[in-house]
């Protein structure tokens, strides 16, 4: 591998450098109002990335997982019905989470490279009249496949079936990257990690209540420890934590919040729309396919690429890193081996985008498929000239 080259992961993501600098600090003490100049600032900065007046931001040292446990824990009790998709590895994880704590889970198996089943989700609702259904789960952009699902239409669902079950949505792969509405959509618990649109390293689960979700908080018989967002909330009255946080994360949060906010989310989430367009039409021109169903569902921080019947698309992975110390992303589950993923969040340009799409090719030319090196480049060159990136000056 090497320290140069940009990743194309689907997270962590590449670290501007000037968050570099902000989580590189001397140690401050974590129970003074200095650290309070770092907390609030990045609770607000989060509040509003998510686009919500109003929701309870808790941010722990952990890292996306940790911000599903949280979300279920604060709010369910043992034995609680959840309704969930499975429609990819990572909606998969959470789903076994449910189970691991005791929960009911009505999984709807969706097909992957598919979206969230919102009709279906309104009939099983609709069908619920006893409201056992305490909690939908959704996950905004499913990581493993490059698709990203309409949580406004799973908000529909609950809201025609006139249906109170709290809306958990994982926006690890999607916040601070593609359009989040906390507020629009009726979020309940919203879910992200510092190492994917946050453009930091790992170490921050970060996640954002609902007024509703604070009070299932009074019910919930989960158990909880760590992630307890009331022990969390009483420290934040004192500008601390129950536990030692980890303050240079925070200020980098507070410092990514900053820049982002600066650019103007709708910038941001653009500049994510307009890398990703470059990256499918390479993906075209190599006649390849996405993952992805439809348009409709294509992911702008992920695509997931399918290689010909009998290729193991993980190969182009391994290449990539021994040959050109560049990383790609793997198939996992159900499509391990059939397709590889380009990341393409956090901080990227189009000339780091293309440096991408011209690896990729060299890794698939040197593993005998039948690629034109150059294609993919030139066909997201062209897109690119033709949709100049607003500098940055426009862009603020
Ligand atoms: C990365 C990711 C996770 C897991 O987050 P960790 O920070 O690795 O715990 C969960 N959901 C989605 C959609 C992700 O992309």
């Amino acid at each position: 591998m090497s320290f140069q080259n940009p990743v194309f992961i689907p997270g962590p993501t590449n670290i501007p450098e000037s968050l570099r600098k902000a989580c590189d600090m001397p140690t401050i003490d974590h129970r003074s109002p200095l650290f309070g100049q770092i907390l609030h600032p990045a609770r607000e900065g989060v509040r509003k990335v998510l686009k919500s007046e109003s929701a309870e931001v808790f941010i722990f040292p952990s890292t996306g997982t940790g911000g599903w446990e949280t979300a279920l824990s604060n709010t369910l009790s043992p034995g609680d019905t959840v309704l969930a998709a499975r429609n990819g590895m990572f909606s998969h994880r959470w789903i076994d989470m449910c189970q691991r704590h005791g929960l009911t889970v009505e999984v709807v198996e969706t097909p992957w490279g598919q979206g969230l089943p919102a009709t279906r989700y309104a009939e099983i609702l609709a069908a619920d009249k006893q409201h056992r259904i305490k909690a939908v789960l959704a996950t905004h952009n499913e990581t493993a496949t490059g698709v990203r699902s309409d949580i406004a239409a799973v908000r529909r669902a609950l809201d025609e079936a006139g249906h109170p079950a709290l809306l958990f949505v994982d926006g690890v792969s999607s916040i601070a990257s593609m359009d989040f509405r906390f507020d629009e959509w009726g979020v309940d618990c919203a879910v992200t990690g510092s190492q994917k649109g946050f453009m930091l390293p790992p170490g921050l689960a970060i996640v954002g209540f609902s007024d509703k979700a604070m009070a299932a908080t009074k019910t919930a018989k989960l158990p909880r420890t760590f992630f307890d967002v009331h022990d969390m909330a009483k420290g934040y009255a004192n500008n601390a934590y129950p536990y030692t946080p980890a303050v240079g994360l925070l200020n980098g949060l507070n410092e990514a919040c900053r820049m982002l906010l600066d650019e103007g989310l709708e910038n941001v989430f653009a500049r994510h729309h307009r890398i990703a367009e470059g990256v499918r039409a390479a993906v075209r021109a190599w006649g390849l396919e996405l993952c992805a169903a439809a348009p409709e569902v294509y992911s702008d921080t992920v695509s997931a690429i399918c290689t010909p019947e009998g290729f193991n698309a993980t190969d182009i992975v391994s290449h990539a890193a021994q040959t050109y110390g560049v990383a790609f992303g793997t198939g996992l589950g159900e499509v391990a081996g059939k397709v590889f993923r380009i990341g393409h969040l956090g901080s990227l340009t189009d000339v780091m985008t293309l440096s991408g799409l011209a690896t990729a090719e060299m890794c698939m030319k040197d593993l005998g498929l039948d690629i034109t090196l150059g294609s993919g480049v030139a066909a997201a060159q062209d897109f690119y000239r033709a949709t100049p990136a607003l500098t940055r000056k426009e862009a603020a």
